[in-house]
C-alpha cells in the first residue's frame, strides 16, 4: 500500500520510487553496468555516477518523470486517483 505522505512531501516521493526503481540493486541507465557509487543529489533525488562510462544520473533519469515540471508526488498522487477511481487498487 502507497503510504498517504508520498502526496505531500517530494522527498518521500523520492525515497519511493528509488526504492521501487532500484529494488534489484542500482545498474546505470546508459550502459547498464551495475559498478555504480553515490554522487551527491539532484533536488531531492538522489545522484549517482557509472565507474564504467563516467556518466552521472538520478533516480529519474530514463523514467517519464525526468523532464517533467510537474513534481513527482503529483505524479504519484495523479496516478494512484486514477488507479482508485477506476477500482484497480
Ligand atoms: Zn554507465
Amino acid at each position: 500500500m502507497i503510504p498517504l505522505d508520498v502526496f505531500g512531501s517530494e522527498s518521500v516521493a523520492a525515497d519511493l520510487l528509488e526504492q521501487v526503481r532500484w529494488r534489484d540493486g542500482v545498474t546505470c541507465p546508459r550502459c547498464r553496468s551495475d559498478r555504480t557509487v553515490r554522487n551527491g543529489s539532484y533536488r531531492e533525488f538522489q545522484r549517482y555516477l557509472c565507474k564504467n562510462c563516467d556518466r552521472t544520473f538520478n533516480d529519474k533519469t530514463g523514467t517519464i518523470f525526468a523532464h517533467s515540471k510537474v513534481a513527482l508526488r503529483r505524479w504519484l498522487f495523479s496516478i494512484y486517483a486514477f488507479l482508485r477511481f477506476n477500482r484497480l487498487c
